[in-house]
């Protein structure tokens, strides 16, 4: 069986003296393509999908922007891209066509939606339960292929049958979002977000504005600000903001006091600023990746009032389940973040061939394989 991906090299050439570098430290010369590849035998604990609708991640286009100041791309996420490229991809839905010997909880023509994070089960991490935190996990797309193409083998224990989502193309759309939407899920719980708390988001991309959703009308937050420099992307986020602004604007005209703040611009000057302006028991998660170190300067102030700050990665322990029940019970619509939909892997590559279009002019873009 064949099937037209969309596949990623780059050229191997790590930065000398840098132990164990990551793959802004690493790749250069991003190319993006789309190939048509035979697929293998199914493997006995993997599923194949013909893939409905896929979304394309900050994740995908840092994969193949490179990075003016180093040469390198600009993905400090983990990513394993070896000479015969890698197929990129993990947010989706799609409908299962063959399951392997091994697996018995989903039948062919279910239609699924995956996790991207796949955890070992058998690290320190994980019997206790931190499987976001797996100390062997492989990230769909970047170090396993990924699900960009027309048709894909998934490891099953990736999927969530939601069969009831198929027969209603918001809902298609809406379940392609569920895994950024369970990332910033997750990093609400991490910032043991309450009702009535002031929270402040940077990045009004595709995770920081499931934040703001989530932040209001599932935790309870008392007041949303969100700061976010691109124009049409602070337009989209008033819709679930009470406050939007540029970054000049929101330390000029911002709150003085904030309980919570979710970083998800990767700028950690940002971070290093607002940092002043967090109350008593503040709580900060970090989850936007640039490679970036963190300045601190406001450490006294971090002392005396007892702030703590995270990092949060994943979707794994439950917030896929969680969003999805509330997508299910109409809490929330994740599709509004929704602002392109291209058809295919050509549709994807050019796309991705130009990402300040995806940056300046979007939010999340989703890309159709049906009907092609
Ligand atoms: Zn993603
Ligand atoms: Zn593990």
């Amino acid at each position: 069986m064949k099937s037209r991906m969309v596949v990623v090299k780059v050229d191997d050439d790590p930065i000398k003296n840098i132990v164990r570098p990551g793959p802004h430290q690493r790749y250069r010369n991003p190319r993006v393509s789309v190939e048509t590849r035979t697929l293998p035998a199914l493997h006995p604990n993997e599923i194949r999908v013909k893939i409905m609708y896929a979304g394309v991640c900050g994740t995908d286009v840092h994969l193949v922007t490179t990075n003016p100041e180093t040469g390198y791309i600009k993905c400090s996420a983990p990513a394993q891209i070896g000479i015969e490229g890698r197929v990129i991809g993990h947010e989706g839905i799609g409908k299962v066509l063959e399951v392997g010997s091994n697996v018995y909880h989903v039948r062919p023509g279910a239609c699924v939606t995956f996790e991207s994070i796949i955890a070992c089960h058998y690290c320190d991490e994980c019997r206790r339960g931190d499987f976001n935190q797996c100390r062997h996990a492989l990230l769909l797309g970047l170090e396993k292929d990924g699900i960009f193409g027309d048709i894909v083998d998934v490891p099953s224990m990736l999927i969530h049958d939601v069969s009831y989502m198929a027969a209603n193309k918001t809902w298609c759309l809406a379940a392609a979002c569920v895994e950024p939407a369970s990332v910033a899920y997750v990093a609400c719980e991490n910032t043991r977000l309450k009702a009535g708390d002031v929270v402040a988001i940077f990045g009004a991309g595709p995770i920081g504005l499931f934040a703001a959703m989530l932040s209001k009308s599932i935790f309870g937050a008392a007041r949303v600000h969100m700061i976010e420099p691109v124009l049409f992307r602070r337009k989209l986020a008033a819709r679930w903001s009470d406050e939007i602004y540029d970054i000049d604007e929101f330390f000029k005209y911002g709150p003085s006091a904030i309980d919570v703040v979710i970083e998800a611009s990767g700028n950690m000057d940002n971070l290093n600023r607002v940092f002043w302006r967090l109350k008593a028991n503040g709580r900060v998660a970090v989850l936007g990746r640039s490679g970036e170190p963190l300045l601190l300067e406001a450490v006294d102030h971090m002392i005396t009032n007892a702030i703590s700050i995270t990092g949060s990665r994943g979707h794994l322990g439950g917030a896929f389940a969680k969003v999805l029940t509330l997508c299910r019970n109409g809490r929330l619509s994740l599709d509004d973040a929704v602002t392109a939909i291209v058809d295919g892997p050509e549709g994807i590559c050019d796309l991705l061939n130009f990402p300040e279009k995806i940056l300046e002019e979007n939010c999340k873009v989703l890309v159709n394989f049906d009907d092609q």
